[in-house]
């Protein structure tokens, strides 16, 4: 919960991210699914209070105006939280089997991270991804977890691409699972923002990528411990890692 906000404040428990603009007053319209969600699920009705936000302005308290079958509307009535973003992390990724890719960006999103990038890797065990379902997985893990923002979720893209158009001046921090075991000194070079993590597939990265990725001079290989983890397990433990390093959470 933000500092300026005192811990009783009660804030709606019910949040709903939306994509208009925000303010005092403002009718803002709900989806169909939302107000399917508020009225047949919840069932809540005219007058109930739940709290909105839309990835920009903070979150609002809103009461609902109106709920019927193909949408509804809700009237935003005043501001209880400030807009927060977490720091400018990337967090880069090689989808793995659905459910665990599902996971991956979940957890990304609670742990803060502020773009989820899926790349194809030359061991990548999945070709495609419903970029749409997993942009949905972020918003309802922004809502559970009482965020501001909302993470894009971007195209999947080859690893290779990202790596040549790489923007100057962001940190790359490698999970490499070469280290696993080795007598690693520490966890990895520092990597302040702006920053992005890689994680690799569950083959691990291709010779040919490791020696291309060990030639980068904005590369920071880390070490995650003697074990090899699996990659939903090294995305937490690295979000974590660099959070408790350089992040939002001291
Ligand atoms: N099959 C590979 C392991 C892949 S684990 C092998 O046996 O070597 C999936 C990804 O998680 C890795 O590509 C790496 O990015 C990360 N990872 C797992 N364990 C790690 C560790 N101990 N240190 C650093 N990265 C690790």
């Amino acid at each position: 919960m933000p500092e300026s906000l005192p811990r009783n404040d009660p804030r709606p428990k019910v949040r709903l991210f939306l994509e208009q603009a925000l303010g005092a007053g403002q009718h803002v319209p709900l989806t169909q699914d939302q107000a399917h969600y508020l009225g047949n699920v919840l069932r809540l009705t005219d007058g109930a209070e739940i709290a909105v936000f839309n990835g920009t302005q903070g979150e609002w308290r809103a009461r609902i105006d109106q709920l019927g079958k193909r949408g509804g509307t809700v009237v935003c009535v005043d501001p209880v939280a400030p807009q927060r973003d977490p720091p400018d992390l990337w967090l880069i990724f090689a989808p793995i089997k659905k459910a665990r890719t599902d996971f991956i960006v979940e957890k990304a999103v609670e742990l803060g991270a502020a773009r989820i990038l899926p790349v194809q890797t030359d061991f990548t065990n999945s070709e495609r991804i419903r970029r749409d379902r997993l942009q949905a997985h972020a918003i309802e893990a922004a809502e559970q977890s009482a965020g501001t923002f909302v993470p894009e979720v971007s195209e999947l893209q080859p690893l290779s691409r990202l790596l040549s158009g790489w923007p100057e001046g962001r940190a790359l921090w490698w999970a490499d699972e070469g280290l696993a075991g080795a007598d690693a000194t520490g966890l990895a070079d520092p990597a302040p923002p702006p920053a992005a993590i890689l994680i690799g597939p569950e083959g691990g990265f291709s010779p040919a990528e490791r020696a291309r990725l060990t030639a980068l001079p904005f590369i920071r290989r880390l070490s995650l411990g003697p074990r090899i983890l699996r990659a939903d397990t090294a995305a937490v433990a690295a979000l974590t890692l660099w959070q408790a390093r350089h992040g939002d959470w001291g």
